[in-house]
């Protein structure tokens, strides 16, 4: 089965509002199985409402529409969709007298203009909404079925749980549904990963494998249909096959798994610990690891050394190595790690130093040039300077990134240059 919804409200196509009901409705249709052909949101217009259902209707067997079932002059859904069908609008005595009572039990007189909310298309099947004030409506059209929604999102809910969900069961048998996962890369420009995925185009279908992008962070998102049985085989068939092509750069198999979540449970099952300095991100490292609950087990603590004075008086960084080489370089990077190492007393030090922008440039060292190093108590610091794209807050959110990766990489015995290879 396939769908479309059409999110109707004026606001929904101004700049400040945006339209939530289609992604709650598009989670349920998933569950069960059903496609999403598309959706739209359309502002309160009966012309536009009556066009765009029509268009819906040749493309789907299900349309939902939500929103402008008020009672309000604005909202037209009602008189839209019935102009799409060719039906007339009938009062709705049951609806009337329901209205009235509830306005009645909160100690109110029904206000006049409530009543074209108990107007009904013809033929139409009442949806009785408990949670406020228009009834939801079904149009059943033969092959082909529409579904009015209020737009407030918790009447919305309401009515879908109470009626679309068990009509949609009673047509979708079985546990069909269509189920998405994804494994995340970090530090791999998107191109890049787009590139080394492509056999996976071809062997598995297109459309179902989908490249979402961050600073830093790029999520490839598989998708399945069918019983839990064949989705299972064919989401865990995709991901191998993904994870083949993508190598050690994937740091998780689980779409929801941050970077500092994994780096934070390496550490804890290798029972080790890690400090921080860092310049030019001011913390975010250490603001990273610490947002896992838990991560006092392996986190020990970090330096913010912005000034150089500070580099020197709390990382310990020698003033002949920033006199010589410059803050921004691999040698203070390495400096600064082994500080925090020290310091701390922990098994690892991470030293980040760079120019995050827009103003610092030096001759060589254009904005975006980052310096890491990564300390262990055991073996050599490990350093690379990196250019890293975009503007102040995507160099220090993507430096933060590779600084985790250096460390989870290290801590999983992989190469350091990710750019380079598998
Ligand atoms: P109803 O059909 O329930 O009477 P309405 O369109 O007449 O809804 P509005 O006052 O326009 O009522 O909307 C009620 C609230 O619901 C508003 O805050 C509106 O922004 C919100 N809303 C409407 N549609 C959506 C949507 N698609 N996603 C999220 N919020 C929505
Ligand atoms: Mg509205």
């Amino acid at each position: 089965m396939r769908a479309v919804i059409l999110a109707i409200g004026s606001e929904l196509v101004g700049p400040d509002r945006l339209d939530t009901n289609s992604l709650a409705l598009t989670a349920e249709l998933r569950a069960l199985g059903v496609d999403l052909a598309w959706k739209a949101c359309l502002p309160d217009d009966e012309s536009a409402i009556a066009e765009a259902l029509r268009r819906a209707l040749a493309d789907a067997e299900l349309v939902l529409v939500c929103g402008g079932l008020g009672p309000t002059a604005d909202d037209v859904t009602r008189e839209g969709v019935a102009a799409a069908l060719g039906r007339t609008l009938e009062r709705d005595p049951a609806i009337e007298a329901a209205l009235a009572e509830r306005f009645a039990r909160f100690g109110y007189r029904m206000p006049e203009i409530n009543r074209k909310q108990a107007m009904v298309i013809e033929g139409a099947v009442v949806l009785p909404n408990r949670r406020g004030t228009a009834p939801g409506l079904r149009v059943d059209l033969g092959e082909r079925t529409v579904f009015l929604f209020p737009g407030v999102p918790a009447e919305l809910e309401g009515l879908v749980a109470a009626n679309l969900l068990p009509w949609l069961r009673e047509r979708t048998g079985g546990d069909e549904a269509i189920e998405t996962r994804g494994l995340r890369v970090a530090c791999v420009p998107e191109s890049e990963v787009e590139t080394r995925i492509e056999p996976a185009y071809r062997e598995f279908d297109r459309e179902d494998i989908t490249v979402l992008a961050s600073p830093a962070d790029v999520r490839v998102r598989v998708c399945a249909r069918g019983d839990a049985a064949t989705r299972r085989a064919r989401l865990e068939a995709m991901l191998e096959r993904l994870g083949q092509l993508l190598g050690q750069a994937v740091y998780t198999f689980e779409d929801a798994e941050t970077l500092e979540e994994v780096v934070g449970g390496l550490l804890k099952r290798q029972a080790r610990s890690v400090a921080t300095s860092e310049s030019c991100t001011g913390g975010l490292v250490a603001e990273r690891l610490t947002r896992v609950p838990g991560s006092s087990e392996y986190f020990r603590g970090g330096l913010v050394v912005y000034a150089n004075a500070a580099k020197v008086s709390l990382a310990g960084v020698s003033p002949a190595t920033l006199a010589e080489r410059g803050a921004v370089s691999l040698e203070v990077a390495g400096e600064l790690a082994e500080g925090a190492l020290a310091r701390f007393e922990s098994d690892f030090g991470l030293g980040i130093t760079g120019i995050a922008g827009p103003a610092g440039e030096t001759p060589g060292k254009p904005v975006g040039t980052v310096c890491f190093a990564l300390a262990a108590r055991s073996g050599a610091t490990e350093r690379i300077q990196l250019r890293l794209p975009g503007d102040r807050a995507r160099v220090r959110e993507g430096s933060s990134q590779v600084a985790l990766d250096m460390l989870r990489r290290s801590l999983l015995g992989f190469p350091l240059h990710w750019n380079s290879s598998k």
